[in-house]
């Protein structure tokens, strides 16, 4: 190991670039590279990157040049993802000290491509069309072993008008339902209890086997594997969220309480300018089955601001809509025009300070809204999974079913005398990192809960208490 060539990854963007990001390690660590914790130290250095938004795509060129200096000590970068996709050839231009160019159709190709890197090429490019097979691989390293991605599907159908997805992505293409309840099963036995199904759009995966399941089938079957505690999926379309999704989730108590269902405006008429595929009304009906779940649901949102076109009323069309579904949380952001897009032709006809002020408005009520409901947790009880420890606050750091972040004290528990092993404390119940306990709410926040480690309740005891009146979860 000591001769491998070694690599360093910085990743941009959602959680489908994290988990490319562990096929690449994976790839390359099966191929004879090994990975190093600094850029540094690396032969060869590698940004997977996004183009969703232009400030993600400036601030990948922004690190480049940060870092072209240690072209001069002999190392190779590389830029992979949708930027790659995007720009292509032009990276070389823009960023001379890059030698490789990978779209993400491409990554399976990577040995070999970076193998004409070491032959001596001077730019390599692997920028292939999407192919027909979603990018899997059975070398990939998951640096998490409690939480673990998991792609059923790649690209997305969809255009909408200001998404590049479809032209860095390409076409849907939903992996064998056999091949993915292997690659759960694996997870699971690798003691890992949390899996996240991932896909630009999941809700319009399609079993290409013979089975043809759809997508609820797929999530009630994978909810079933032994060992699994939690399973999560992510981004969901509202036009292809069908209420058999809901019905499965109010079946089986491993689906957790969340729902990410992007709205992107409250306006039909922008919605429709946006191509969409749906109006605020069919969106609302998606919600009120989503509130019909026997078990309480949170739901979370994505939102664009400032598209061409959007007058006040349609911005205000959006905070009425907020004020009713009432999200557990929203990413929000001003539209920026991108390339390839559709509305890259119509202009950015709203002004950057409209804009900016529009954001400001909404996120403000948004931050209102989820302390507002967040103070109905107090005195609950729920179970969270242990993610960390933050040392300086002295406090535990979890997640719990609904995707909130819980920050916890066992205090009564920790043994005395010997308060510290490893920078952990140290407690009479032995907690750890992947752990499941109770936690008693005693505080909330917009965006996360304080609380207290409690027992576990007995059983039959309900967790988090019956829905109280106007109480969205
Ligand atoms: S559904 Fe629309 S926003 Fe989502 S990835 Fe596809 S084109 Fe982009």
């Amino acid at each position: 190991m000591n001769n491998a060539k070694k690599f360093w990854i910085e990743t941009f963007g959602c959680q489908m670039n994290v988990h490319d990001s562990e096929k690449v390690s994976g790839t390359l660590m099966a191929h004879g590279y090994a990975p190093v914790a600094t850029m540094e130290e690396a032969d060869l250095i590698l940004f997977n990157t996004c183009s969703i938004r232009d400030k993600a795509a400036q601030k990948v060129f922004g690190r480049l040049s940060q870092f072209k200096a240690l072209q001069e000590q002999g190392k190779k970068f590389g830029v992979l993802g949708c930027v790659a996709q995007q720009e292509g050839e032009a990276i070389f231009k823009r960023a001379p000290h890059v030698s490789l160019v990978v779209g993400s159709a491409s990554y399976t190709r990577l040995p070999d491509l970076i193998a004409q890197l070491d032959a001596g090429e001077k730019r390599v490019t692997g920028l292939g069309e999407a192919s027909d097979e979603a990018f899997e691989t059975d070398f990939t390293r998951r640096d998490n072993p409690h939480r673990a991605y998991l792609t059923i599907i790649e690209g997305c159908d969809k255009h909408c008008a200001y998404c590049v997805v479809p032209f860095t992505r390409g076409k849907e293409r939903s992996r064998t339902s056999a091949s993915v309840l292997e690659e759960a099963r694996r997870i699971a036995e690798s003691g890992c209890t949390e899996i996240q199904l991932l896909g630009q759009n999941v809700n319009s995966y399609r079993d290409p086997s013979p089975a043809g399941w759809s997508f609820a089938e797929l999530l009630a079957r994978v909810a079933e594997v032994p060992g699994l505690r939690r399973v999560r999926y992510t981004t969901s379309h509202p036009r292809d969220f069908h209420p058999e999704i809901v019905q499965v989730m109010g079946e089986n108590p491993v689906l957790c309480d969340h729902v990410h269902l992007p709205v992107q405006s409250g306006s039909t008429d922008v919605l429709r300018m946006m191509r969409r595929d749906y109006t605020r009304e069919k969106y609302l009906e998606r919600i009120a089955t989503i509130r019909a779940c026997p078990r309480p649901l949170a739901v979370t949102t994505d939102l664009i601001v400032g598209f061409p076109g959007e007058s006040d009323a349609d911005f205000e069309r959006t905070i009425d809509l907020i004020n009713e579904v009432h999200y557990t949380g929203a990413f929000s952001f001003k539209y920026s025009p991108r390339p390839n897009t559709e509305s890259l032709t119509w202009g950015d006809s709203i002004p950057e300070e409209v804009k900016a002020q529009r954001l400001a408005i909404l996120q403000q009520r948004q931050q209102d809204i989820q302390w507002h409901d967040n103070q109905r947790y107090i005195g609950r009880t729920l179970e969270v999974m242990i993610e960390g420890y933050n040392p300086r606050h002295e406090q535990w750091v979890a997640r719990c079913s609904t995707n909130r972040i819980v920050n916890f004290t066992s205090s009564g528990l920790r043994l005395a005398g010997s308060t510290q092993r490893n920078g952990l404390p140290v407690f009479s119940q032995p907690m750890q990192v992947g752990e499941y306990v109770h936690v008693r709410i005693t505080k909330a926040g917009g965006n996360s809960f304080v609380g207290e480690h409690v027992a576990a309740p007995g059983p039959g005891t309900p967790l988090a208490g019956p829905a109280l009146p106007g109480v969205i979860v």
